[in-house]
């Protein structure tokens, strides 16, 4: 049997225009991280018609594809919270930390 272990949350996403997004929170059950030139957040979504995500929940970061950063552990997030916003592209993780 494995020990369940607590994923990080995404403590604020300041992208207004994703359809997961709610006056800063992140509404997706779980979020993944990551492309190979920056911290892209994957879930982003913009559509307009639709609101994404679960009343009252506080996204996870299910999956970080950023070997690099100090915080990711097999392509695992570690890091406390992390903080979305537009960095080099419009949703990005900017708690990223480069080794
Ligand atoms: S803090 Fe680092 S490991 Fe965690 S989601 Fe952001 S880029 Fe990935």
């Amino acid at each position: 049997m494995t020990a369940a272990v607590e994923m990080p949350r995404v403590e604020e996403c300041v992208v207004a225009a994703c359809s997961y997004n709610d006056t800063g929170d992140c509404h997706a059950f779980a979020i993944t991280i990551g492309s190979p030139d920056h911290a892209h957040c994957h879930t982003f979504v913009e559509m307009p018609a639709i609101r994404g995500g679960v009343d009252g929940m506080t996204a996870q970061v299910g999956a970080c594809q950023r070997a690099d950063c100090r915080h990711n552990e097999q392509l695992e997030c570690h890091a406390p919270g992390i903080r979305v916003g537009p960095d080099n592209d419009m949703a990005d993780c900017m708690t990223y930390d480069e080794r």
